[in-house]
Formats: C-alpha cells, sequence, structure tokens
C-alpha cells in the first residue's frame, strides 16, 4: 500500500509543482518579518506558565496571556468557547479575521496549548507561538478569504475541544471552510540536525475529502519550500485537533516535525530540548502557505492587469460547464487543466474573451486550472461535483 501511495504522490507532486504557487515576492516581504526573537521569547514565555493540564491555574494563566496577545495586537473577534468535561472546564480561543472577498469563508489555523505531565514547550508550545507570530504579522494584510486562528485545549484528553468545536459551531453554523491547517509539535529537537517537516494530508475515512487534502498539502509542502530553508516529507494526518474535522467532511492538512521528540507528554518537554531556530523556519514556511491559503489581497492590486484578472466560474461546477474570463484580453492564452494525480485530463489556447469551458467528460472531483498568456501563469483549485 505505502508504496503505491508514494509512487502516486510523488508524480503529482512534480507535476504540480511546477506550475503552482512560483515564488511571491509580496509573500516574502511579509516572511521577511518573521522574529526568531518574538519567537523565543514566547517560547520562554509559554514554558514558565508550567504544566497546563485542563482544571489548572497554569492553563487559565495561558488562556489570558494568548487572549490578551491578540487583544494588543488589535484583533477585536476573540471568542472564548466553555467546555466541561470530567477534569474540568475549559476555553476554546477562536480569533477571527475577516476576508475581503469571502468573508464567509474560513481557513482555520489552529494548535492546541494544553499540555500533559509538563511545560509542553514543543507539544504544543511550538504550535501556540507560531500562531501568535502569524497572527500578529497578518494583523494589517489584507486576505481574500477570512481566517480563523483557534487555539484548542482539552486536546490531550482526547481531541475534546476541537471536537466542541465540530459539534457546536461548525456542524451547527454550517461553517464553510475551506481548510483547517493544524499545528501540533513543530519544535525540533536539540543537537539534531533539524531540516525537515513532516506534512500531514488526509487518507481516513470519510474519503470524500482524501483528495482535497492532499492537493492543499502539496501546496503547503511547496510553500514550505519557497518561503523557509526546510524540506519537505510527506505522511498521514492522525492523532492531533484536525481529526474531528476530518470526520466532519473538512479539507484538513497539517504540520508534524520530523526529527520527532522523545520528550512530549513528559517534564523534559522543554525549551531546551528544542531548536528555536527549526521554529523559526516552519514559521516562515507556514506565513506563506497561508498567506497562499488565504489569497493575499495585497497580490492582487500589485497584479491586476495580469494574473488575478481571469475569473473561473462557477467554482466548484456542478454541471460540468465552466466559465474563464478576464479584464484583460483572452486571445493569447491558454488554459490547462490537471487532475489530482498531475495527469492533463484538458486542454485549450486561443480563448474566447468569455470562454464556456465543456467539463462534462470529467469525474467529478479537484482538479488544478493553469492558465496561461505571455506575462503570466496562474494556478487556481477548481471542483466539479
Ligand atoms: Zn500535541
Amino acid at each position: 500500500m505505502k508504496p503505491f501511495i508514494t509512487k502516486y504522490f510523488f508524480l503529482f507532486f512534480i507535476s504540480i509543482t511546477s506550475y503552482a504557487q512560483n515564488h511571491n515576492t509580496y509573500y516574502q516581504s511579509v516572511v521577511d518579518n518573521v522574529s526568531a526573537s518574538n519567537i523565543l521569547a514566547d517560547l520562554t514565555s509559554f514554558e514558565n506558565f508550567g504544566t497546563k493540564r485542563v482544571g489548572t491555574t497554569a492553563l487559565t494563566n495561558t488562556e489570558n496571556w494568548i487572549t490578551s496577545r491578540y487583544q494588543n495586537l488589535g484583533y477585536t473577534d476573540i471568542e472564548l468557547q466553555p467546555f466541561s468535561y470530567n477534569r474540568g472546564t475549559s476555553n476554546n480561543i477562536i480569533v477571527t479575521k475577516t476576508g475581503t472577498v469571502y468573508p464567509n469563508t474560513y481557513i482555520i489555523i489552529d494548535a492546541h496549548y494544553d499540555t500533559l505531565n509538563g511545560p509542553g514547550t514543543n507539544d504544543n508550545g511550538s504550535g501556540t507561538v507560531l500562531l501568535l507570530e502569524l497572527a500578529r504579522l497578518l494583523k494589517d494584510v489584507n486576505t481574500e478569504y477570512s481566517i480563523k486562528f483557534v487555539h484548542f485545549s482539552g486536546e490531550e484528553d482526547g481531541l475534546i475541544g476541537s471536537q466542541y468545536y465540530v459539534d457546536n459551531t461548525v456542524s451547527p453554523q454550517n461553517l464553510d471552510i475551506r481548510l483547517v491547517f493544524n499545528i501540533d509539535q513543530v519544535g525540533g529537537v536539540s543537537n539534531q540536525t533539524n531540516n525537515s517537516i513532516t506534512c500531514e494530508e488526509d487518507r481516513s475515512s470519510p474519503t470524500g475529502n482524501n483528495s482535497a487534502s492532499s492537493a492543499m498539502t502539496s501546496i503547503l509542502a511547496n510553500c514550505i519550500e519557497l518561503y523557509s530553508n526546510l524540506t519537505t516529507q510527506l505522511s498521514y494526518a492522525y492523532g492531533s485537533d484536525y481529526v474531528p474535522f476530518q470526520y466532519n467532511g473538512e479539507v484538513i492538512t497539517g504540520l508534524y516535525e520530523a526529527n520527532e521528540s522523545q520528550y512530549s507528554h513528559t517534564a523534559s518537554d522543554v525549551l531546551s530540548n528544542m531548536d528555536p531556530n527549526y521554529l523559526y523556519e516552519v514559521t516562515k514556511g507556514s506565513l506563506g502557505a497561508l498567506l497562499e491559503f488565504a489569497v493575499s489581497s495585497e497580490t492582487l492590486s500589485i497584479s491586476q492587469n495580469d494574473k488575478e484578472t481571469f475569473k473561473l466560474y462557477p467554482n466548484p461546477s456542478s454541471n460540468g460547464i465552466v466559465y474563464l474570463s478576464s479584464n484583460a484580453s483572452l486571445n493569447n492564452s491558454s488554459i490547462k487543466i490537471y487532475d489530482v494525480l498531475g495527469k492533463e485530463v484538458f486542454s485549450k489556447s486561443n480563448l474566447q474573451n468569455l470562454e464556456r469551458l465543456h467539463l462534462k467528460k470529467l469525474q467529478k472531483g479537484v482538479y488544478i486550472a493553469v492558465i496561461k498568456n505571455k506575462h503570466t501563469s496562474i494556478t487556481k483549485k477548481l471542483i466539479l461535483n
């Protein structure tokens, strides 16, 4: 089973990366502001709160610290979602940044902040601090999609906070989630060469969301390599807060350290056993990926004359008819469509200014459309239902 999967993902990977997500100088300019000293200071603060099991004062103090950090950054949509179980009551912290084009469609980036048997500076102070740094740098950056920064509690007792959120917010509100991006234990191991990160995709049931997860995970891996000095490896998602979302049919991806700490869930899960420079690199790659997933609008204004004027709609399409339009002429443009294995399944050149694409012969699923003219190439995800 495993060699089969690896082979197909390899094929997908080489074909998609040769078209998708070119290095974006605007995204790079945001990523350049990731601060190694902020990350180190925040990890130290997190560690100093002590063991953060649900029911402890340490966890409440950490919750207050995280919440006040968002307030100080100027975020105003900060929700505490309480839930209770036999260990006590705790809060998920949900901070929303509203998108400019799709305010009701969300990229959720999440990390748990509760710990077991120790300060949990790696598991999951690392993810907690990464979210804080991304929130700092994205505060005044416009994104097309809304972003929710979610700090879950109760993860260590069985994904209790994230399950509660799915059951009590996502399902009843029918929340429109484009992607759940989970960060758990990305702090590296001291005295090891930490130069790779594991990107996790959904390979479990239900399977209807798996191909979209693998497409998003490929974008994640590509962005990590574009905006950090890390290499990436692909594996499957399990045992963290994306799981309740996956069961609910959402599209998920995640990050986990490639060199795995032996100290998680012990009193030795501390900064001195980690590699903070690794977390700095993971943070840079994650920020590049989040800008890509949420689509930064600054890019739109910079390149208004070319690439972002293409529109592909309806998307998703339910009848196999998709229109392509552009503010500029499409005369010298072409479109190619690839399936998730990277195979070209459709191609057309010399397009009309409002081009009607007949895609009825294609199977239902997720595709990658690459639209080119002489100036630029743009990649869009296309869903046929
Ligand atoms: Zn964890």
